[in-house]
């Protein structure tokens, strides 16, 4: 029959407990409303708490009373407005990049990127463990699509020494299941050498990272000129949606003029750009925001290394806890929201085989007693887990 598949690979899903599906939820920063139950929220991207800020909410809505809802075009008919041209101003001067297109998702924004630029007598390098939407993006353009193993620069080197007439190293800023760091310094070095250009996804270093929250490259001391395609989005750190790509004047025209996705889509809600460049004001404004974050980020590392927990080396907000096997996963899941927490299962194919982890990821509203909570019903949980016979680290041979 046609079409087979479609229930043949939700059963296998299902039967190697990879299933899947939405969850209902109301969230409000620091805790989530899930099945009646109010639990503490250790699972969101909303890192410094905006997405329910009061004052963010209000400009939304100002933005809503003065443009209405919808953009109403594309961005090249009528739908790119003033409140557009406004945030771009904004993000131009905060990020000291000369020229910014604006996109209705980081997913669009990378598929953009990625579709524009390579042809098929380029070379395409990127992180083993980028994102979803540029390993996908790359599977799809002709230029030759090589990965290198996670953060090796020797293994990078060897890549760029391969042919190619254009080639573009691609690297997230801040990893987004294992929230450890590129070396970027060394990667501009590299792509220095070889004559490559870098473009950085840095949807989980906006906000969280570097002085007024510029992100990972303004924090590792990164010239703007040196990493030529910037890319961020506003749906995490900044609390709202969208993503922006940023260059010189000639890539953001050169978007503008043949980026499909950029030119046949309708532009973002201009009531959206009002929210988006008011997130980036605040987070500037209100310089706790991150204070806290990364003050919560140290509070969760020293108790997770009294009890005895295993985490991985980050520094950011993503703070994994990798169990290996899907079924202990899930279960030390379900235990912890039995006991208030929320902590998302993350499994294969996000994650490579035998590395399904609790994704914990801390915000600034959460209190130092909402994390202490947290790492003990953690380790609790582990012990409870290996009682009932589930190693915590059943590595498979399939990465
Ligand atoms: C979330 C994410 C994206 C996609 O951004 P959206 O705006 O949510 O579509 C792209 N890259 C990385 C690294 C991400 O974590």
């Amino acid at each position: 029959m046609a079409f087979d598949f479609i229930s043949a690979q939700l059963a296998e899903r299902k039967s190697q407990h990879l299933y899947r599906q939405t969850t209902a939820v109301q969230c409000q920063g620091r805790l989530i409303q899930y099945q009646q139950a109010s639990l503490l929220n250790f699972s969101g991207n909303d890192y410094l708490s905006l997405a329910q800020a009061p004052e963010l909410v209000t400009a939304w809505q100002q933005g809503l009373a003065q443009y209405g809802c919808g953009s109403g075009a594309s961005a090249l008919v009528t739908g790119y407005s003033d409140a557009h041209y406004a945030l771009e101003q904004t993000i131009k001067e905060w990020l000291n990049v000369p020229a910014v297109a604006l996109f209705n998702s980081g997913y669009s924004a990378n598929q953009a990127v990625l579709k524009l630029l390579l042809g098929k007598q380029d070379l395409l390098i990127q992180d083993k463990l980028n994102h979803a939407s540029l390993i996908e993006a790359g599977q799809y353009v002709a230029a030759n699509m090589v990965r290198f193993r996670h953060n090796d620069m020797s293994h990078l080197e060897q890549r760029l020494s391969q042919g190619g007439e254009n080639k573009l190293v691609i690297s997230e800023g801040v990893f987004s299941m294992d929230g450890d760091q590129a070396p970027l310094a060394e990667i501009v070095r590299l792509t220095r050498q070889y004559q490559a250009w870098l473009m950085v996804d840095d949807a989980h270093g906006i906000g969280v990272l570097g002085p007024h929250g510029q992100g990972s490259l303004a924090q590792q001391g990164i010239h703007p000129q040196d990493c030529h395609i910037h890319m961020a989005t506003f749906g995490k750190a900044l609390g709202v949606a969208g993503a922006m790509v940023a260059g010189t004047v000639d890539l953001v025209d050169y978007i503008t003029n043949f980026s499909k996705p950029y030119i046949y889509t309708t532009a973002m809600p201009p009531a959206q750009a009002v929210a988006i460049k008011a997130s980036i004001e605040l987070l500037q404004q209100q310089p706790w925001r991150q204070q806290k974050l990364l003050q919560n980020i140290a509070t969760f590392k020293q108790a997770a290394q009294q009890e005895g927990i295993e985490i991985a080396p980050s520094e950011t907000a993503i703070q994994p806890v990798i169990i290996g096997g899907n079924n202990a996963t899930l279960a030390l899941a379900q235990r912890l929201r039995e006991q208030g927490f929320y902590c998302t299962a993350i499994r294969p194919p996000t994650v490579p085989p035998g590395s399904a982890r609790l994704r914990v990821t801390l915000c600034s509203a959460h209190t130092t007693a909402d994390i202490h909570a947290l790492v003990t019903a953690l380790a609790q949980g582990l012990a409870g887990n290996a009682d009932a016979g589930m190693t915590n680290r059943e590595f498979s041979n399939e990465q």
